[in-house]
């Protein structure tokens, strides 16, 4: 039995009984992670001494009759924008190397309380802002399916790995398509959760009110499976939903017949892929023949999610990534090394004046107001990647006095009509289902020129977000060149079982979340 092969439902059941140890199963998968992570770059990090110890002591206690946890001896990753107390947690920025978090996320707090087994951290796109991984202070993750393709992103190392059989399980964060996006353009499952389902402490914060945790698998009941440890209230999160945890996974069974799955126009937009629309229209016919029902709705404020998006979330961001200024988080600017102030010597910035930088000449060391100025300057200049930067320029652009209503209060009036839009919705169907992405996986360096190119690339993703409901996202089809597309499903608030229950027969009627890429055979 190769471990690699098996689901994570099958890794849990084959530990319990004893017919697989938690040591070999780990082994296995570090084993592919040594063997194929060099050409993929999915992981940061990787604690091969520390992963096989907590395995081992799974399978002593297992041996010994004691009480072993529900994910006891699965492997793992963990993307690096989740603080975990015994590994580095960067983001994937040069601005947090080297920084060991003093406590675990809450959920990596759940996972190694389940008895999983923590086998690396993943990489992303710098601070969870991007869609492609190139934004990656540590290079890009390479698509297993191509590797001269982006994986997605933000989360892109938890999707590649999965993809590759690196690890059975990984999670991710979705502020704006981060789970969904990259999940399809692997070819694998990824739920982005309702906001609040899963606890956000120990996330590193990019956006507070639309970031939430969620799992990647290979199938959505291996989502299940893990959404039952990982969800749940945490009084350290108070944004956290205390509703009870369902058994996500008894709850897989029911059929399908009688829902109501809408498809919405606005969704084949111009810009569709003709390969993806055939994939996408496929997969409403698969679950026609599963006893849905297909309906039309409409989302007419869609088209305004891309621009309310990138207004909302980088206006969160420059307030959250305020913290990196070298003093209280952060990598602080080594005196000494490249230009220096002089203290005493530089100059004053007059109230009210600051201190001006000539165009084509930059701020010159002894043009910094204060060494306490020049300190924040350029550790926040070395630290943070460009897109950050862009981030951070926008969001504090869109909320200083005079824009604040033009473009922050106005965005937020939009978003809650997009938020209507969705109410709406759901008085008539159950969930909605829709393409994941307009276009199959990407190459590298295909749009890292082109800020707003890759800002589109999250049109069907962020509305989830803006409106705080839940979406899943997995791979309905191929294209001629063998690359996966991936089908999305969107529900309302707390309806993950129904979700993961379509999504789970939708994988029960076809075969295409079994497929592998033969570069990782
Ligand atoms: N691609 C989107 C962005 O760049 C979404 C990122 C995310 O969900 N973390 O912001």
């Amino acid at each position: 039995m190769q471990p690699a092969e098996l689901s994570a439902t099958e890794i849990v059941a084959a530990v319990r009984q004893g017919d697989l140890t938690a040591v070999r199963c780990t082994e296995a998968f570090l084993d592919r992670i040594a063997r194929l992570d060099g050409s993929i770059n999915a992981f940061l990090h990787v604690d091969r001494e520390a992963a096989l110890a907590t395995a081992a002591r799974i399978d002593e206690r297992r041996r010994a009759g004691k009480p072993i946890g529900p994910l006891a001896g699965l492997p793992v990753a963990v993307k690096d924008a989740l603080c975990t107390a015994d590994q580095p947690t960067t983001c994937a920025s040069k601005m947090l190397a080297g920084f060991r978090p003093p406590y675990d996320a809450d959920t990596v707090a759940r996972l190694r309380a389940a008895d999983a087994v923590i086998v690396g951290k993943t990489n992303m796109d710098e601070f969870a802002m991007g869609g492609s991984n190139e934004n990656s202070a540590f290079g890009p993750v390479h698509n297993p399916w191509d590797l001269a393709r982006a994986p997605g992103g933000s989360s892109g190392g938890s999707a590649a790995c999965v993809a590759a059989d690196m690890a059975p399980v990984a999670i991710g964060s979705d502020t704006g398509g981060s789970i969904r996006q990259p999940a399809g353009l692997c070819g694998i499952t990824g739920l982005k959760p309702t906001y609040g389902r899963v606890s956000r402490r120990g996330l590193v914060a990019f956006a507070s009110s639309l970031d939430q945790i969620g799992p990647m698998a290979r199938s959505a009941a291996d989502c299940a499976l893990v959404l039952e440890t990982i969800a749940g209230h945490d009084p350290g999160d108070s944004t956290s939903l205390a509703a009870d945890v369902p058994h996500y996974t008894e709850l897989l069974d029911q059929p399908l017949a009688g829902l109501r799955i809408g498809r919405v126009p606005e969704h084949y937009a111009a810009g569709l892929d003709p390969e993806v629309r055939a994939g996408v229209d496929e997969a409403f016919a698969v679950f026609r023949t599963a006893g849905a029902t297909i309906v039309d709705v409409e989302l007419p404020h869609a088209k305004y999610g891309v621009p309310t998006y990138y207004l909302v979330a980088p206006c969160e961001a420059s307030s959250n990534l305020a913290r990196y200024d070298g003093a209280h988080y952060g990598v602080r600017a080594e005196p000494g090394k490249g230009v220096r102030a002089e203290p005493g010597k530089g100059v004053r910035a007059e109230p009210g004046k600051g201190v001006r930088a000539e165009p084509g000449k930059g701020v010159r060391a002894d043009e910094f107001a204060s060494p306490l100025v020049e300190m924040y300057c350029r550790s926040r200049g070395e630290g943070f990647g460009p897109e950050v930067k862009r981030r951070i320029m926008l969001g504090t652009y869109a909320l200083s006095a005079g824009y604040y209503d033009a473009y922050y209060a106005k965005a937020l009036k939009v978003r809650r009509l997009i938020r209507q839009d969705y109410l709406e919705a759901f008085e008539r169907v159950d969930l909605i289902g829709g393409p994941v992405s307009a276009t199959p996986a990407f190459r590298l360096g295909e749009k890292t020129g082109d800020p707003l190119a890759m800002y589109l690339v999250d049109l069907y993703t962020v509305a989830t977000n803006l409106a705080g409901v839940g979406g899943i996202s997995f791979p309905c089809g191929f294209t001629k060149g063998g690359l996966p597309i991936g089908f999305q499903l969107q529900g309302p608030a707390l309806a993950e079982p129904t979700l993961l229950r379509a999504a789970d027969r939708f994988q029960r009627l076809t075969d295409w979340h079994t497929r592998r890429p033969k570069a990782c055979a």
